[in-house]
């Protein structure tokens, strides 16, 4: 048979443990909630748990304290947290930092850090936007000088989502100037490099930006004073940092595809529950009307894609595809899931008439998270940029 849709057992039963944390934090969820959306509390309850149930382990080898079970299980386990309304970004971000060092790290690098992320004893960041670069991560200034025994940090990153929470931070960073890049002749992708960096490092300021958008979470930017790195930190080649960083943003792209199709049908949930029993003029209830029905039958059909797409990518990245496949899928995947959550989160609200403003339906939340999806992790531009230029063939406008 050319397709099975269907899932495996294992698939099966991760989306069982997601759902069965989701339930047991069930009594003290309404207070897990305003933690995380009014106070902007970091889930400590939730971490554990899912570090517990072998969720961070899941792309890390068996060798290094992981169970291997791939990308599939774990996005069924993000996408089912977020059918229950919890969001899980640092989750994402701590899996994405795990799969660049499994995949680029050295042995020494892969034994400090990988068993105790699988253990959920290690929560990462991930730092690579700066102010003067945005989405041009080849402009980036921060740069690492090989010092001999270690390397030092210097530079400043913006908008680190959790940095206050990680005990370490991926950082990429020059390890050649754009200058020193040009004189050698090479291109500008040469001279990056990614580094494991203690969060604790002397030398490191963080400055808090008060942000939007990501759950039980703030963002930073991080200032990096002549920050000690030993040399082992290093993950991948030194100056060939591009195609490993690619191992860490794919990745992030795909869970970032998982979070909004959770996002998704909790809202269908929410609003079909709420449609069949508001009622407002002659006795049947407002999902009678086309007017909001339809919208939310479009959502769901939206979801069916969104799935596809984000499972394919996942396929591919657990096959172990060409980076060309995996990147084209991952970038498929988080676009259009993340334009359909904002349809979604919208709809529900509309559902929910005033209601979908007011805290006890938890809609009102999503709305930043949603629309976040849509710029972060990476804008819709610069996915519409990558499919034009590399699947169309187009030239480059930039
Ligand atoms: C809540 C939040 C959390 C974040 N967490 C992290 C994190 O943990 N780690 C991290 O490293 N970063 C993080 N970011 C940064 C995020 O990834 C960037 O904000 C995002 O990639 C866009 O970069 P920028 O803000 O500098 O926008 P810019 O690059 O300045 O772009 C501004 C606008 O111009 C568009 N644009 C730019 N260039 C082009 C082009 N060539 N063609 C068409 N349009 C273009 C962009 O799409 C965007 O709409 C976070 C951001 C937010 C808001």
């Amino acid at each position: 048979m050319a397709f099975d849709f269907s899932f495996s057992e294992e698939v099966e039963q991760v989306r069982g443990v997601a759902k069965s944390i989701c339930d047991k934090l069930a009594p003290q969820r309404e207070k897990l909630i305003k933690d995380i959306h009014v106070h902007r509390k970091f889930p400590h309850a939730l971490w554990d748990a899912a570090a517990e149930a072998g969720f961070l382990g899941c792309l890390i080898s068996e060798k290094y304290g992981g169970n291997e079970m791939g990308m599939l299980p774990l996005a069924v386990a993000v996408e089912e947290m977020a059918v229950n309304g919890y969001g899980n970004a640092f989750f994402v971000v701590t899996n994405m930092d795990a799969s660049c060092i499994a995949m680029n790290g050295s042995e020494a690098v892969k034994q400090k850090y990988l068993p105790k992320i699988a253990s959920g004893a290690c929560k990462m960041a991930f730092a690579v936007t700066e102010p003067d670069a945005g989405s041009n991560t080849f402009r980036i200034t921060t740069y690492a000088k090989d010092v001999g025994d270690h390397f030092e940090l210097k530079g400043q990153k913006t908008f680190i989502t959790g940095v206050d929470e990680s005990d370490a931070i991926l950082v990429v960073a020059r390890t050649k100037s754009l200058d020193e890049v040009k004189a050698l002749g090479q291109p500008k992708t040469f001279g990056l490099s990614i580094f494991v960096v203690d969060s604790k490092s002397p030398g490191i300021e963080l400055s808090l930006i008060p942000t939007h958008g990501i759950e039980g979470m703030n963002q930073f930017t991080i200032h990096f004073d002549q920050v000690k790195v030993p040399k082992e930190n290093l993950v991948g080649e030194l100056d060939m940092g591009t195609m490993a960083l690619f191992t860490s943003l794919n990745p992030e792209r795909i869970l970032a595809a998982a979070a909004a199709c959770g996002m998704t049908q909790f809202c269908l949930n929410r609003a079909s529950r709420y449609a069949n029993e508001r009622v407002v003029f002659g006795g049947k209830p407002i999902g009678s009307y086309q007017a909001l029905a339809h919208p939310l039958a479009e959502s769901c059909i939206d979801l069916e894609a969104a799935r596809l797409l984000l499972y394919k990518a996942c396929w591919n990245y657990d096959s172990k595809k060409s980076p060309f496949d995996v990147g084209s899928s991952a970038n498929y995947a988080k676009f259009f899931a993340a334009e359909m959550a904002i349809r979604a989160v919208d709809r529900a609200i509309e559902t929910h008439g005033g209601y979908g403003f007011s805290e006890e339906y938890e809609l009102v939340w999503l709305w930043t998270s949603a629309r976040l999806l849509r710029t972060a992790p990476i804008s819709r531009e610069m996915i519409l940029n990558y499919v034009s230029e590399h699947n169309l063939g187009l030239p480059r406008s930039y």
